[in-house]
């Protein structure tokens, strides 16, 4: 029995909101923001963090458990540790974790630390510093990694690396990437790339089911499981002191026990990352709605999710990209 009133048309449960606090980024990732895209979300259409907090605070009541921070790069938006405190003092809201490239988060993993965020995901497709360059289109690798000591020491846990997989992602450079989270602990999860925006679908998709196999013989993994785990499915060390995640969107979709949404910074509530599917907010909070009024929104938002993706079937479909609604 769920101990929410969060269900969707399909009963899922929806007990997790992915809150994008800002579109902007300071890196332009090749699959994700386009060279040269000026067309960001302007301050005034930005939910200011009262009416985020408002419109979280009605979530929770209603049986939203898990808060991730994203963006955009969510640690661009000014002030973000305390709106991290404000969230985790929300009643319900047991679990709040960060999305980030870290290249601020020397200056800023204290700060979140002290004001309660759990958990840390940082985005990083490789080791290799011109590859880095390339890919992001800013040559700062060494910050990155800086900032991954800083969170390390603080005693974030567990920090988990996100790694794309591109087509020029080579053997070399994942199997470095493997050995690092080894001697670092962290977790790595591989992506595989959606066609979101013409970024998303020109940056060439890679299968991970063959780089799964090729992973587990090399360095001997067995499946395994990570509490708390979304929709990555894991394999680790036998002695279980490394684990790698999956996250297989394409070649092994895991539609039917998604739990959450997102928030983009405008307000407006996506319920699919693949589909149009939405609900605008902003209005309704500066309108003053009553709390009542919020409440039957989210409702109705919920029940606006649909049933899964077509990121194979319609490709083109989405031509929005993720860091517009948040990733
Ligand atoms: N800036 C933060 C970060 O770097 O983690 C949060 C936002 S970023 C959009 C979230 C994640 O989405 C990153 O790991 C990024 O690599 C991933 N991403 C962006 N576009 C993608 C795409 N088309 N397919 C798969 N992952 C994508």
């Amino acid at each position: 029995m769920n101990d929410t009133d969060l269900i969707d048309p399909f009963g899922r449960a929806v007990e997790y909101l992915r809150l994008s606090v800002t579109d902007r980024c300071d890196l332009r990732c090749q699959y994700c923001i386009p060279k040269g895209f000026k067309d960001f979300e302007e301050p005034p259409n930005w939910l200011r963090f009262d009416e985020t907090e408002r419109l979280l605070r009605v979530m929770a009541g209603l049986g939203l458990r898990k808060v991730r921070l994203t963006g955009g790069e969510p640690l661009v938006r000014r002030g973000i540790a305390e709106l991290s405190a404000r969230i985790r003092a929300i009643p319900g809201i047991q679990d709040l974790s960060l999305s980030t490239n870290a290249t601020l988060l020397v200056a800023q993993a204290e700060a979140l630390h002290a004001a309660g965020v759990d958990r840390l995901n940082v985005s990083l497709d490789t080791l290799d510093r011109e590859r880095f360059a390339q890919i992001t289109g800013r040559d700062c690798l060494p910050q990155v990694l800086e900032g991954l000591e800083s969170a390390r020491a603080l005693g974030f846990g567990p920090i988990k690396i996100n790694m794309v997989m591109m087509q020029q992602t080579s053997e070399r450079e994942l199997d470095d990437m493997v050995d690092y989270c080894i001697q670092r602990g962290f977790i790595l999860r591989l992506i595989e790339l959606m066609p979101m925006g013409e970024t998303g679908r020109n940056a060439g998709f890679v299968d991970l089911q063959p780089i799964k196999h090729r992973l587990q013989e090399r360095f001997g993994l067995v499946d395994g499981v990570v509490p708390g785990a979304g929709p990555a499915r894991y394999l680790q060390t036998t002695d279980g002191s490394f684990s790698i995640g999956f996250i297989t969107p394409l070649s092994q979709h895991f539609c039917d026990t998604c739990n959450r949404v997102r928030l983009a910074v405008d307000g407006t509530m996506y319920l699919c990352l693949g589909n149009e599917h939405r609900y605008e907010f902003r209005e309704l909070l500066r309108n003053h709605a009553s709390d009542e009024a919020l409440r039957v929104a989210v409702l109705e938002a919920i029940a606006r999710k649909p049933h899964r993706h077509e990121f194979r079937e319609v490709p083109e479909k989405i031509i929005r990209f993720m860091s517009h609604t948040g990733g």
